[in-house]
């Protein structure tokens, strides 16, 4: 997913495109990792006086709900990023600290396949909690 792409999936949904939306969708592409609401709000106050917490929580969940931004519960606080561009069936490691994502290609499905008597599996989640390079050394 990229800023263009997910403007014109808005378009298609009948979502209005302002600068806001514009602003929040470009600072996912800088920031390149996973960012809570709050951290959105950090970012855009400067610029847009009297923005609140629940316009920023509504976009991004409206941006979620149209599958141009991923989420996931870290620490007990929703936080989202960019859906990642591959249709190729992967994984992530997503680092506690400062929220960068890295790609794994091992999957625990392909490992111990589950078989569920009466139960069709349609998907699942996995994803790896920890701390990058980065952020072991600070
Ligand atoms: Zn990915
Ligand atoms: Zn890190
Ligand atoms: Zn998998």
């Amino acid at each position: 997913m990229n800023v263009d792409k997910a403007m014109e999936k808005l378009k298609e949904e009948g979502y209005k495109y302002t600068d806001k939306r514009m602003d929040m969708l470009q600072l996912f592409k800088d920031e390149s990792r996973y960012l809570a609401a709050k951290d959105v709000l950090e970012a855009l106050k400067d610029k847009y006086k009297g923005l609140s917490f629940d316009t920023i929580y509504r976009n991004l969940s409206l941006f979620s709900d149209l599958g141009i931004l991923e989420t996931t519960e870290l620490a007990g606080e929703k936080k989202f990023r960019f859906t990642c561009s591959t249709d190729h069936h992967h994984h992530h490691l997503i680092c506690l600290e400062c929220g960068k994502t890295r790609h794994i290609d091992e999957c625990p499905m392909d490992v111990s396949p589950v078989s569920a008597e009466g139960f069709a599996v349609t998907g699942h989640k996995f994803e790896v909690y920890g701390y990058c390079n980065e952020c072991q050394e600070s």
